[in-house]
């Protein structure tokens, strides 16, 4: 560990409302990140952080911004612009969270896939911080429905994969509605020569702090494993079972593939969903949800599909082909072995694969040595099945339900013990509630007779 991993939050000049506050979060020591950038965020520079995913990027600018909002001020003063909403959701949590430390702040979601007119709306009672994606709200600042006049801090977050996306033009075109005279403040995983494009037209003077960007920890441990085309999907299957995986993050380069894949993985009694930029938002949200809650136990995804996951303790990723650049693969297995837990990062490599392979051994500066399919147990019996299963319940938000409305109604009336009922997610219209297998079945009958907050509810699994 460097000396700077222990720095804690009370060496900074920050309120100390907010000291408070990260210490009832469970934030006692700053990320490495956090200490190396906090000090110049915090004196009012620009930045350009790089870092790998997980690494607690949102906090750092999320405690920057903060600091200057002044929340008796009816005004836009921060806005950090995300490439998904998935990712602008997951954002904005954190910055709920870290903003309970500045009384009544106001932060509003702007991200496409929504309709725009309860957006006008938020917005027209005033907003404080926004965050969203930049086509959006490219076409709230050209509808005149967000005003920047007062902006202070303005955030890049993952502005690798926001460029990836294609929002290199939105962007340029939202940077004309900004005010001169602003911090702003670049997070990226990786610092590809656009991001300094970026950097050098937006951002003045910028000071960059970068943490061992390049090294994904030796928590991760790496095999590859070297084998025919067609013997890919037999691989994969072995790679469960030798590592008895109960969960996995599997990467794909095709929407095709995905789709074959998962598909294939179901064949053979692996509970795996796929998930790429084909499918809608509202099937693409459900997937997401699923694979969160425990209820879909493997995730076949798309790079771009996978991009701002939250996922804390997944064991194993596996490259069901090597991407085309060593960065991508950085990222990609960098979602294992999160926070001190162990990971694998498994990789089928074929013949036409190898340049691929010779790329990451020099980014990661050590041989990538690959072992052969015959090393593998193969068990053809072997299952991976999610331990949970999702019911989804026809009332949400807008019928003023909380989570611990539906834990109140299945633990109360419903007669479930609290320990069958897993993660809860309330949306505007319905609700889910990822529920132990075996209680399903009561869980169902419950609902379709008993009330939940006094309201007859509709519910069916999905
Ligand atoms: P990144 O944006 O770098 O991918 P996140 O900001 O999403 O990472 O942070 C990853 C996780 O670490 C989040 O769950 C966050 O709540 C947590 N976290 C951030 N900072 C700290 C800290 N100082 N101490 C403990 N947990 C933290
Ligand atoms: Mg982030």
């Amino acid at each position: 560990m460097t000396p700077t991993t222990s720095k804690r939050f009370a060496s900074l000049n920050i309120a100390a409302k907010q000291l408070k506050n990260l210490g009832d979060l469970g934030y006692e020591t700053m990320t490495p990140i956090q200490a190396q950038s906090l000090p110049v965020i915090l004196s009012g520079k620009d930045v350009i952080a790089q870092a790998k995913t997980g690494s607690g990027k949102t906090a750092a600018f999320g405690i920057g911004l903060l600091e200057k909002v002044d929340s008796t001020k009816p005004d836009v003063q921060a806005m950090v612009l995300c490439p998904t909403r998935e990712l602008a959701d997951q954002v904005g949590r954190e910055l709920r969270s870290l903003a309970r430390a500045v009384d009544n702040t106001k932060l509003v979601s702007l991200c496409g896939g929504k309709p725009f007119g309860p957006q006008k709306a938020t917005l027209q009672y005033g907003a404080h911080i926004v965050v969203g994606t930049p086509g959006r709200l490219l076409d709230h600042l050209q509808r005149g429905t967000l005003h920047l006049g007062k902006l202070q801090t303005l955030v890049f977050d993952e502005a690798d994969r926001m460029l990836d996306m294609g929002f290199a033009e939105p962007i340029k075109d939202i940077m004309r509605f900004v005010p001169r005279k602003r911090q702003t403040l670049l997070f990226s995983a990786t610092y590809p020569a656009e991001i300094q494009a970026i950097g050098t037209a937006f951002l003045k003077n910028p000071s960059m702090v970068s943490v061992d960007a390049e090294h994904s920890g030796e928590a991760i441990e790496q095999l590859f494993y070297e084998v025919n085309h067609h013997e890919r999907n037999k691989t994969l299957l072995a790679l469960f079972c030798h590592y008895k995986l109960n969960a996995a993050l599997v990467f794909c380069q095709t929407k095709v593939d995905c789709d074959q894949v998962a598909a294939m993985l179901q064949q053979n009694h692996i509970h795996a969903l796929a998930i790429h930029g084909d499918l809608d938002q509202r099937e693409r949200d459900r997937v997401l949800l699923q694979f969160a809650n425990s209820s879909c136990a493997v995730l076949v995804a798309t790079d771009v599909a996978a991009r701002g996951l939250d996922m804390k303790s997944l064991p194993a990723v596996i490259n069901y082909e090597l991407p085309r650049d060593a960065q991508t693969y950085i990222h990609r297995i960098g979602r294992t072995g999160r926070a001190g837990a162990s990971g694998l990062a498994l990789s089928i490599v074929t013949q036409s694969e190898q340049a691929r392979l010779r790329n990451i051994e020099k980014y990661l500066n050590e041989p990538c040595v690959c072992d052969v399919y015959a090393s593998l147990d193969q068990d053809p019996g072997y299952a991976v099945r999610a331990p949970m299963v999702t019911v989804e319940i026809n009332a949400g938000r807008k019928q003023k339900f909380r989570p611990g409305d539906i834990l109140g109604g299945l633990t109360g009336m419903g007669g479930l013990p609290a320990s069958a009922i897993g993660k809860i997610d309330i949306l505007d219209m319905n609700s889910f509630v990822a529920i132990e297998k075996r209680a399903v079945k009561s869980t169902l009958e419950f609902l379709s007779e008993g009330k939940i907050k006094g309201r007859s509810v509709k519910a069916r699994q999905i």
